[in-house]
């Protein structure tokens, strides 16, 4: 079945952090899963990505015509990704210990590139033509590095996807208010109600 990357999913703010809530539900063993199992999907989450991280990227595309290629080099950059800032914002800091899989997956990434990054309008380089998305992905994912990144850094406490919290006062709770925090508010309500009826049928 193929995925529908609506905007819900890329509430991470970061595409990175996007990427990295490509594994569904990481916070619960029994329900986690991955849409780039079928290596299709990465060409199609880069095509929406282009659109819904355009900011971020300066108008520039994203270029995954061959995904099962770059594959591999996603999936590590991914990976490193999540691990080393989900670390961090449970413990606050940066461990070293997770940083050499994100630069050498990121190294991979960027192999044999000469684009020329990080230019106020042409953050990406230049919008004229697409730029490979393991290479987008490695400079998106470096980005995270940045001081300051961690104090708006959150997991979203129903779905576990990571998040920026924009929101001035850094009070976001959800990563996406309409989807998870409705949820929680309904499951919670369920949950009152089937207490209320176990009482009512003592
Ligand atoms: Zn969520």
């Amino acid at each position: 079945m193929t995925v529908s990357w609506i905007p819900h999913r890329f509430v991470g703010g970061v595409l990175a952090l996007d990427t990295a809530n490509t594994v569904v539900l990481r916070i619960d063993p029994q329900r986690t899963f991955d849409r780039f199992e079928d290596t299709a999907e990465i060409g199609r989450f880069a095509e929406a990505a282009s659109t819904f991280r355009a900011s971020e990227l300066g108008g520039r595309r994203l270029d995954a015509s061959k995904p099962r290629t770059i594959a591999p080099v996603v999936v590590a950059i991914r990976e490193a990704t999540d691990r080393l800032l989900r670390n961090a914002v449970r413990e606050g800091a940066l461990d070293t210990g997770d940083l050499p899989p994100l630069l050498e997956s990121c190294a991979q990434g960027l192999a044999g590139t000469a684009e020329k990054v990080g230019e106020s309008q042409k953050p990406f380089g230049d919008p004229a033509t697409p730029i490979a998305f393991e290479a987008a992905l490695a400079v998106s994912a470096l980005s995270l590095l940045r001081p300051g990144t961690l104090d708006r850094l959150k997991i979203c406490p129903n779905c576990g996807w990571l998040f920026t919290d924009r929101s001035r006062n850094g009070s976001r709770l959800w990563c996406d208010m309409a989807v998870c925090g409705n949820r929680r508010k309904a499951s919670r309500h369920y949950k009152r109600r089937m207490a209320q009826r176990e009482v009512d049928n003592v």
